[in-house]
């Protein structure tokens, strides 16, 4: 027997594929062993030896009211206290779906799941019920989460890992789906001039977050719309990430396009495992039972992530006029960083849309994922242990967003520059 503590990540590996249960968690990209986390609050992320780091990945986008904000703790004990699962309908599911809806205008009926992919697996399986077509139309670069017809040239932990596709995906499945450049009219106007009568569906994460964060090009959405109305194709919105991150509605609502189907996950589950189809009665309401397409979920809906999707709904609601200064506060530190680079002579391209931002350590400018894969990824990582070192929680790849809360404090903005400047000394 001996007394040392035995790292976490090798007690993991033993009994857990690479340790971790999602990719990017386990650091490849970076390099290095992942830090394990005890707890999480407000702004803040403390490791199995109690450090404390300000965390800018926040789950991945859901904890935009900082990690265990009081009144979603509260909500999720009462919950609990009434039973954490029935399997049969409760009032507090028509309470989310009303949430939603009176967010986002295109979204007449809400089926959750438990997950965006599931969410983004149900919009092309209704897509095709509706269309009777079976061609899907994506972006390189984009991630929809990990239902086979989509893990076609996806970002996230498969752009991160340089994984093409993925065995067991079969070639006859991958041939249904025809992935373009971002921001690319032309491509996606010869794409459906040539496969429109084959294509059900095209899904696009408006503003993209899994290569990093890639904004739509002026007339790229628009144009996109206009070809799908023309066509007969059904527009996805994958809004998973982007959904409640600008404004009490989604991204869709700043720019005044109406997909027929969105995507959504992350915020709308407050830290829970949700995620939620929403969209025009006709196509949704295709859905089982009320129509043919099936769905289904044991725990969808479930109590204690309704509880915590309305708590953290409810908070934003009446925060809505708050997003504008979260968007100040962010861009402030995204400028501050920049003329610490450019003391330093290390060229880097801040994409940003509010509070979710990547930093390309490159010229840029970066409009798609080709763009996204010139950064200095070595560097990145040399970024990403220096500001950890110095208390900074960033994503442990080049190819994704980082995000502020509503519990970012001005003194955590200057607690994180302090960070970057010591860390931009010894790269
Ligand atoms: C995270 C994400 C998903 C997948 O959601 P999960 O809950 O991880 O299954 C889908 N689409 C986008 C845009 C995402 O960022």
């Amino acid at each position: 027997m001996t007394s040392e503590k035995i790292d976490p990540f090798v007690a993991a590996r033993q009994l857990i594929p690479g340790g971790v249960n999602s990719p990017v968690r386990a650091w490849k990209s970076v390099g290095g062993n992942p830090v394990f986390v005890s707890r999480a609050s407000g702004s803040k992320i403390f490791d199995t030896d109690g450090k404390e780091y300000i965390d800018y990945v926040l789950s991945w986008g859901p904890m935009i009211l900082g990690h265990a904000h009081p009144e979603v703790t509260a909500a999720i004990c009462r919950a609990a206290e009434r039973g954490t699962s029935f399997g049969a309908p409760t009032e507090a599911e028509t309470a989310m779906a009303r949430l939603i809806g009176e967010a986002i205008p295109s979204v007449e009926r809400v089926r959750m799941t438990s997950s965006g992919t599931e969410a983004a697996m149900t919009a092309i399986r209704l897509a095709r019920g509706c269309t009777g077509r079976s061609g899907i139309v994506k972006f390189d670069g984009c991630y929809h989460g990990h239902a086979d017809s989509l893990l076609i040239k996806a970002g996230s932990g498969v752009a991160t890992l340089g994984i093409p596709g993925s065995p067991g995906i079969p070639e006859e499945l991958a041939r249904l789906t025809i992935s373009l450049p971002y921001n690319d009219i032309g491509a996606l106007e010869s794409a459906v001039e040539r496969y429109a009568p084959q294509l059900a569906a095209v899904i696009v994460e408006p503003v993209a977050g899994n290569m990093g964060v890639v904004l739509p090009q002026e007339g790229f959405l628009k144009r996109l719309r206009e070809l799908t109305e023309k066509n007969g194709i059904v527009l996805i919105f994958d809004e998973v990430i982007t959904g409640f991150r600008f404004s009490f509605g989604g991204y869709q609502n700043r720019i005044g396009i109406e997909p027929d189907l969105t995507c959504l996950g992350k915020i709308i589950g407050g830290g829970l495992p949700v995620g939620a189809l929403g969209g025009k009665k006709q196509f949704m309401e295709r859905l089982a039972p009320e129509g043919d397409v099936y769905q289904a979920g044991t725990l969808s809906g479930n109590p204690l992530a309704m509880s915590a999707g309305i708590a953290t709904l409810s908070l934003l609601r009446a925060r809505a006029d708050a997003f504008s200064s979260l968007a100040d506060r962010a861009a402030g530190l995204g400028r501050e960083m920049i003329k610490l680079f450019a003391a330093r002579g290390i060229p880097v391209c801040l994409n940003r849309m509010d509070s979710m931002f990547t930093l390309f350590f490159q010229e840029g400018p970066v409009n798609d994922f080709a763009g996204a894969l010139q950064s200095d990824t070595a560097l990145y990582a040399r970024f990403f242990h220096g500001m950890i070192r110095n208390g900074v929680w960033l994503a442990p790849s080049q190819f994704e967003a980082g995000f502020l809360s509503f519990s970012h404090s001005p003194e955590d903005m200057e607690r994180t520059l302090d960070a970057c400047a010591r860390t931009i000394q010894d790269l």
